[in-house]
Order: structure tokens, then C-alpha cells, then sequence
């Protein structure tokens, strides 16, 4: 059991004037393995009034002096990632496989956000003036569980890249790998009040750092519905908002691909992270003429995926986060059902063996519709949807037919056809015949799953002010 009764401001762990106390499960089985105390408003204004004081010398730093802020924070952070990662699976259930790239991720972000810092021209001549491009000022993170620290990581180094200061509300369900994330942090020798780390409720901490005057920016990592929340809260005071929202991401595979690899390929995008990943593969479009070819192909990969102990190196999926969202998952199984596409494995209920924790069936559905509402929501589990198509054209129309547009994957043997095919999507990103994450390329969404873009030089002009001197 592990008790975290302490929240960081001004660079200091110290006791939250909150006194809500919420328990951490281990989804794996159920039971209680800690309690994390919550901070509450008046915490968050301390913490956003340090970040305020520190923002005032932070953001006169130089580019050399921040740099070296950023590497130490790496250093700190890889000293200790595999403990990161051991803590990622118990609290949260991430499988190794995937807990392992995520702490990697954090590390890539950090080192992308250096790389960007010394690329970036923070004085430039355009037309007959001078811009400067200013740290905006004390920016508020949010985050979601599912990777948690890879978000936190991205988004502060980013930040501090910029000269900004930062106050972090991170998920309730990640209080343990925040603890661990927190302490790197705090060795990385950061001045008082660059960082600040409140645990709190959403609708309490969250939405307090979207209102509050004193934060200039947001960047928001979670649901389409929260992210709207916030910016309705941060219009008030104009605030920056950069939002990294849901997915039903489409993954069209062309009838000159290779099946074989594709169809493998296909699954892993659609159950990454047990499905709990915002840009998993959802939407399985393929050619009508290799449907039941396709059927086989799916039914035999997914039934060798192995479900279980996220601790196993070879386990696949996971259980789900908790046992709302194992719920969940299963309410859009039922309504799967209920909407007539077939099921052609999976499907309600758990696992044999597996009844302890939160684990779900992979499961995917054939004859699909793309009006049926397990193809259009956001489901955030391991639930996959095939949906056939007879000409390209009508492959580009559903994928586009969806009111997110995160990310999409394209397999064809094909190289000018797929970017052919790519093009016409709308999605922030596209993957052809890969399952890859480039921390220099720009990553968010179009429409309804986000605003603005993440890493390299679109994610750090996100926390940038040009101010234009003309003489
Ligand atoms: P969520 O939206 O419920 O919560 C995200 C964060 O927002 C949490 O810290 C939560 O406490 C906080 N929050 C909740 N209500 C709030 C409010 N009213 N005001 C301010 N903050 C509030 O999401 P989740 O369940 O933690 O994560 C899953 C969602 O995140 C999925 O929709 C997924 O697609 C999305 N996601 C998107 C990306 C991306 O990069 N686009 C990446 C990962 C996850």
C-alpha cells in the first residue's frame, strides 16, 4: 500500500489543503494497492501563484540555461525509468510491451524538445521588423491515465523549452507514476515554481486551471467532451488552448496489399494499449472482394493474442483501466449486438481465469455499418469494427465519414497509391504500412479530436507570443 498525501508547490512536496482521499486499484485484480489525497481549489490557486512569481525570472532564462534544464530532467527521468514503467503496469495495467515504449516516449519528447529549442530562431526578420517569440506564460497541463507520463513529459519540456512556467493536473488514476515522475523533477533541480504537480478531481483542479485568469495557456490531453468543457471555461480569458482529443481512427487496407502483414499490422493499431489509446485503429476498412479472406486472417491473429498479466513480456492486451470503463467497453459489445453487425470472436464477459480484474475479450465485429454507433464513439477498449467497401473512393468517404480525424492508416504494396489515398484523408496523421511516432513531426487532430498540434517546432510555437517591433 502506498500512501501519497502530499501534492508539489513552489518546489516543495507539501500537505494539500484538500482533504478528499481517493483510493488506487490495481485493475489487474481489483484490489486496493494505495490512496492519493487530493488537492482542491485553494491549492490550486497556490500553485498557480507560484508558477505566476517563477514565470517572471524563468521567462528571461537563455536558450543555453534552459537547455540545460531540459537535460538534466532526461538524465533524472532515465535513471529511473524502469521503475516507471513496473509502475505504469500495476497502476493502470498497461502491458510491458507498451508501458516500456511509453516511458521511452517521455524520454523521446524531452530530447525532441531540446533538439526543437536549438533549431528555433527566437528573434527573426520578417518583412522590415523584428518578431520575438515570447514564452506566453504560466501554461496548465491536464492529463489523462493512459500514458501519463509521456504526456507530462511532452508537454512540460516543451514549456520550459519555451520559458514557460507550468502548473501539471494530472489523471487521479496516475497517482503512483506521478509520484515517481514528480521526484525525477524535483532532483532535475528546476527553480521553485517552474513546475507545479496538483492531483485533484477534474471538475474541481482541472477546471480551476481553466478559468483561472492567471494561466495564459492550456494543453489538454483527454476526451473530446472534457476538452470542450475547456475551452468553453478558457474562452473567457482568451486563453491559448492547445487539446489532443479522442479518435475513431480508420485503417484502410487496399486490395493490392499484402494481407499477410496487413491484417497483423491492423490489429495491433486497433489494440495498443488494450485499445485504450486515442489513435488505436478502430475502423478496419476492406475491399469487399477480400472480405472473408480478410474475416479468416483477423479471426486467426486475434485468437492468438494473448490477454492476461500486463507483467508478462509477451502479454498483448491488458486489463481495462478500471472497472467503469470495463463496463463500458461491454455496453458498446451489447449494443454491437443490438445494432446487428456479427460478432466473429469475442464478445460480453471475461476470459476464463481472468474474472479478478478488468479484462475484456478482444473483440470485432463484421458488417459493420458506418452509421452504427459503435463505428462513430469512441468505445476505449479492445473492440474492432470491419467495415467493407466496394471502390477506393468509397473507402476515403467512410474513413472521412466520422466526426474525429486523429489519425489513419493506410496498407497497400503501392507506394504512390497509398499517399495518393493518404492525401485525401482527414486525419492529423496518417501511417502507411507502419505502426510508428515521430517526436519531431507535428501530432493532433483534425476536427472534433482536437486543436493546434504537439512536438517539435508546431508544438513549441504553441507556447510562444510573437511580439513584432517595427522601428
Ligand atoms: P478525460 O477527458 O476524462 O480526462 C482527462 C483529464 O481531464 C483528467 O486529468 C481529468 O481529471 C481531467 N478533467 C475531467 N473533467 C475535467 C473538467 N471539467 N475540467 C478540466 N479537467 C477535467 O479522459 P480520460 O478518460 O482520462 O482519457 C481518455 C480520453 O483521452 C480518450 O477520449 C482518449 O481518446 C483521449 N486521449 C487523447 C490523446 C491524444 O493525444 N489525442 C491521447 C490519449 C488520450
Amino acid at each position: 500500500m502506498k500512501t501519497i498525501d502530499k501534492i508539489y508547490v513552489n518546489g516543495a512536496f507539501v500537505t494539500p489543503h484538500g482533504t478528499e482521499v481517493a483510493e488506487l486499484i490495481n485493475p489487474s485484480n481489483n484490489t486496493v494497492i494505495g490512496t492519493v489525497q487530493l488537492g482542491d481549489v485553494e491549492d490550486t490557486r497556490k500553485a498557480i501563484a507560484s508558477a505566476k512569481a517563477a514565470f517572471k525570472s524563468f521567462s528571461q532564462t537563455t536558450k543555453e540555461q534552459r537547455l540545460e534544464y531540459l537535460q538534466k530532467m532526461y538524465e533524472a527521468i532515465a535513471k529511473r525509468q524502469d521503475e516507471l514503467t513496473e509502475v505504469m503496469v500495476r497502476e493502470y495495467g498497461g502491458t510491458l510491451q507498451f508501458s516500456k515504449m511509453s516511458t521511452l516516449n517521455a524520454l523521446n519528447s524531452i530530447q525532441s524538445a531540446m533538439e526543437t529549442l536549438k533549431q528555433v530562431e527566437l528573434v527573426r526578420t520578417v518583412g522590415q521588423s523584428q518578431v520575438h517569440m515570447e514564452p506566453v506564460g504560466v501554461v496548465g497541463i491536464i492529463t489523462p491515465w493512459n500514458a501519463s507520463n509521456s504526456f507530462i513529459s511532452n508537454k512540460l519540456s516543451t514549456a520550459i523549452a519555451a520559458g514557460c512556467t507550468a502548473v501539471i493536473k494530472p489523471s487521479e488514476m496516475s497517482a503512483l507514476q506521478t509520484q515517481i515522475l514528480t521526484e525525477c523533477l524535483h532532483e532535475a533541480g528546476l527553480p521553485a515554481g517552474v513546475f507545479n504537480i496538483v492531483n485533484g478531481r477534474g471538475d474541481v483542479v482541472g477546471a480551476e486551471i481553466s478559468r483561472h485568469p492567471d494561466i495564459a495557456k492550456i494543453s489538454f490531453t483527454g476526451s473530446t467532451q472534457v476538452g470542450k468543457s475547456i475551452a468553453r471555461n478558457a474562452a473567457d480569458s482568451m486563453k491559448r488552448i492547445t487539446l489532443e482529443l479522442g479518435g475513431k481512427s480508420p485503417n484502410i487496407i487496399l486490395e493490392d496489399a499484402n494481407f499477410e502483414t496487413a491484417v497483423p499490422l491492423a490489429i495491433q493499431a486497433a489494440f495498443m494499449n488494450s485499445g485504450q489509446a486515442c489513435v488505436a485503429g478502430t475502423r478496419l476498412l476492406v475491399p469487399e472482394t477480400h472480405l472473408e479472406e480478410v474475416k479468416k486472417l483477423v479471426k486467426e491473429t486475434v485468437e492468438h493474442v494473448k490477454v492476461g498479466n500486463p507483467q508478462d513480456a509477451d502479454t498483448a492486451v491488458g486489463p481495462l483501466v478500471s472497472k467503469k470503463q470495463y463496463d463500458r467497453v461491454q455496453s458498446y459489445i451489447r449494443l454491437g449486438l443490438e445494432e446487428g453487425a456479427e460478432l466473429l470472436t469475442g464478445g460480453i464477459g471475461q476470459p476464463s481465469g481472468l474474472e479478478a480484474g478488468n479484462f475484456v475479450k478482444p473483440t470485432v465485429f463484421v458488417n459493420v455499418n458506418n452509421q452504427m454507433r459503435i463505428a462513430r464513439e469512441e468505445i476505449f477498449g479492445p473492440v474492432l469494427s470491419v467495415i467493407s467497401y466496394k471502390t477506393e473512393e468509397e473507402a476515403i468517404e467512410i474513413a472521412n465519414d466520422t466526426d474525429y480525424g486523429l489519425q489513419a492508416y493506410v496498407s497497400s504494396s503501392d507506394e504512390k497509391r497509398a499517399h495518393q489515398v493518404a492525401g485525401q484523408l482527414h486525419a492529423g496523421r496518417v501511417l502507411i504500412n507502419c505502426l510508428k511516432h515521430d517526436p519531431m513531426a507535428p501530432f493532433g487532430g483534425f476536427k472534433q479530436s482536437g486543436l493546434g498540434r504537439e512536438y517539435g517546432i508546431f508544438g513549441l510555437e504553441a507556447y510562444l507570443e510573437p511580439k513584432t517591433i517595427i522601428e
